[in-house]
């Protein structure tokens, strides 16, 4: 029988990676909390109608790479390959318009999408996922990008840059897009097949298709923001003020586009790293009529998704700092039955006093546990040996030092914890 592998196009995320992603977690928890965004866990499977309705039936997500499934009682189930759509049933379902506006939520978790698996590209993929629900105000816009700036800066990430877009709303959208179907008009035979299909569908998703032959010939494509009601040309104006307060380096990227017309206003992303390399490591923006599309009253949102796998690939080629990698600081070595029994009892009051420690599970000789105990890491080895036994003491080696003394497990117990104090506080 052939040994089972896991399915193509996803990954374990395994103990010499999971301590970064631990760091990145813990970042973004913290920035949550300075923001004022609560931590929400959702279902990782919804039905498939919040996702065909809440992220659009002519999308690339929804039309080809959904894991959808019929359920035991018959119902359609998908996966979910983003985030946004369920806040907002999440949102809507418990009532929280009744809430102080606008409701702020944050999750972190595996999305679901069937791509075709590529370095970097995974069919399970974590997302920082947050949400601000219930408000217009272009500050709130503003406090988005700014808290996903927030969590690279933190994260330092280096070369941070903000492209920002407003992508209109339902007044304003279809003049802009029969004025790009006029200018795209004498070239239509030039773009790739799916724009071609895209051009009666959903013409605005031609200006970000990454084909070379589309984008030659979007080179030069109207803008958007040329085209805005006043309502969301105001809106914008204010986006762009607000980050001008905060001093963030933006620019205005006509390409970044949502055709969708739940999609409003301003779409966002966040480049890091040296020109010529850089990534994108976030994307957001409003969705002032998502809930509606989902049969929710109008309710405006604003918000944004960042890969973790993305971040953390972007935090090694820049060389970024993750923080100390979680270890065991003492190892307790003992020889022969009776030297084991009380390193089990001294090994659970260090565990007591939060000390990270360890012993033996091998029956291995002493000297192999100093190797173990050298292998992980450990500061201190706790040596309980035929002499300990008989003297009642502990003999404490600093792996770092060499320094070794023999104490009572009182004064031991006073130096480790020291050390683990020290070691907190750096
Ligand atoms: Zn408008
Ligand atoms: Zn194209």
């Amino acid at each position: 029988m052939s040994s089972i592998k896991a399915p193509r196009g996803v990954r374990d995320i395994l103990p010499e990676e999971s301590w970064k992603w631990a760091h990145v977690f813990d970042v973004t928890r913290q920035v949550a909390r300075d923001f004022g965004y609560r931590e929400v866990h959702l279902p990782i499977f919804e039905y498939t109608e919040l996702f065909s309705r809440g992220v659009g039936e002519t999308t690339d997500v929804v039309e080809k790479e959904m894991y959808t499934f019929t359920d035991r009682g018959g119902r359609s189930i998908t996966l979910r390959p983003e985030l946004s759509a369920s806040m907002v049933r999440s949102y809507l379902e418990h009532g929280m318009s009744r809430q102080q506006q606008p409701v702020k939520l944050w999750s972190a978790g595996p999305m679901f999408r069937y791509e075709r698996p590529q370095k970097g590209r995974y069919r399970q993929f974590w997302q920082l996922d947050f949400e601000a629900i219930g408000s217009q105000d272009p500050y709130v816009d503003v406090e988005v990008i700014d808290l996903s700036l927030e969590i690279f800066r933190r994260l330092g990430l280096k070369g941070l840059e903000v492209k920002i877009n407003s992508v209109g709303c339902p007044v304003c959208r279809p003049l802009y897009r029969d004025v790009l179907r006029d200018f795209l008009k004498p070239n239509l035979e030039k773009l790739c097949p799916s724009c071609r299909d895209r051009y009666d569908r959903n013409p605005l998703r031609i200006i970000d298709c990454k084909n070379p032959e589309c984008k030659a010939v979007t080179e030069n494509a109207p803008r958007t923001i040329d085209y805005l009601c006043e309502e969301c040309s105001e809106h914008f104006v204010g986006v762009e003020s607000g980050l001008r307060v905060l001093g963030a380096d933006f620019s205005v990227d006509n390409r970044l586009v949502r055709g969708l017309d739940y999609y409003t206003k301003t779409a966002y992303e966040i480049l890091s790293g040296d020109l010529g390399a850089q990534n994108a490591v976030c994307g957001g923006g409003r969705y002032d009529n998502l809930a509606e599309s989902i049969g929710g009253k109008h309710t405006p949102g604003v918000g944004f998704a960042a890969g973790v796998e993305r971040i953390v690939l972007s935090m090694e080629q820049q060389g970024s700092d993750f923080g100390l990698q979680p270890k065991t600081d003492v190892y307790i070595a003992s020889a022969g039955e009776e030297a084991r029994e009380r390193a089990l009892k001294i090994l659970h009051e260090l565990r007591n006093l939060c000390i990270s420690s360890d012993m033996d599970y091998q029956d291995r000789s002493l000297k192999a546990q100093f190797k173990a105990a050298n292998n992980m890491g450990a500061e201190y080895v706790c040596v309980i040996g035929e002499d300990e036994l008989k003297s009642g003491m502990v003999t404490l080696k600093n792996m770092n030092s060499g320094d070794q003394q023999t104490l009572t497990l009182e004064e031991g117990l006073d130096i480790l914890k020291r050390a683990e104090l020290s070691r907190k506080s750096r």
